[in-house]
């Protein structure tokens, strides 16, 4: 358990490659390989049978410049949901994109239901506008028959909106279980309480994934293992964002006396 949480505790510990707003912009090295293993899948499974090698460096360079193009989405979907919170005063400490992704690290929980809100469906909309104007160019260099752009803006399209769906999931500390969270928040006015209802659906939603994981990986391909290793993170994730409520509110409790905290 400890060394588990040491490895989420090292992903914020990462290389800063530059700064956005101010924001430290980290690489994990597990960003590598992600870029090595999603470079051949996005080949193998989609530039090499739309143009069915017609040149497999072009292809191989196709592909990896996708991958670049989704780190830029990951970061924006990220600088969505640091932008929304720094206006609430938080203070964010880094991005850090690594070979799940992208987590934007604040320094304190959201101030108010409200702004738990406002910040996690700020990367959703961020993906949901970088699709659109991906699926927009798609259509502008298809029309013209610039293929290989064309299949670029495809991808990116594809992936941003799956980017958005999968992340507006109702599970914590997916931004869709953290609007969760915050709706429960509002109602019984107890962050704690609502972080262990999201913190569980959080859990079943990890647990769900590893199943579908392990049926995908036996019936269909290798994909499966993808989800099983998502899986474990995100239950990893869940368990270690959970605790980090705990010691928030705990410190927060502490720093504040009562009377200024009825206000
Ligand atoms: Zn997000």
């Amino acid at each position: 358990m400890k060394n588990k949480e040491n490895l989420i505790k090292s992903i914020f510990k990462s290389r800063t490659i530059f700064k956005i707003f101010k924001i430290p912009v980290n690489i994990h090295p597990s960003w590598y390989i992600l870029f090595i293993l999603f470079t051949f899948i996005i080949y193998y499974d989609y530039t090499s049978l739309i143009f069915e090698s017609k040149s497999i460096i072009k292809e191989i360079l196709l592909s990896a410049t996708i991958v670049i193009m989704v780190f830029f989405s990951l970061l924006a979907h990220e600088l969505g949901h640091s932008l929304v919170g720094m206006r609430y005063g938080i203070k964010v400490n880094s991005i850090v994109l690594f070979i799940f992704g992208g987590i934007a690290q604040i320094a304190t929980e959201p101030p108010s239901p409200k702004a738990e809100v406002l910040m996690s469906i700020a990367g959703p909309i961020v993906s949901l506008i970088v699709s659109a104007a991906s699926g927009l160019f798609y259509l502008l260099f298809s029309f013209f028959e610039f293929e290989w752009l064309g299949s670029l803006f495809f991808a990116l399209s594809s992936i941003n909106l799956g980017l958005a769906l999968f992340n507006l999931l109702p599970a914590f500390p997916m931004d869709g279980g953290r609007i969760v969270r915050a709706i429960i928040w509002k109602k019984r006015k107890n962050l704690i309480f609502a972080t262990k209802y999201a913190y569980i659906s959080g859990r079943i939603f990890s647990f769900l994934l590893l199943i579908i994981g392990i049926v995908v990986l036996f019936k269909e391909n290798y994909q499966g293992l993808w989800f099983i290793l998502l899986g474990l993170f995100l239950d990893r994730i869940a368990i270690f964002s959970y605790k980090n409520t705990l010691i928030h509110q705990k410190r927060y409790n502490s720093e504040i006396n009562p009377e200024e905290r009825m206000q």
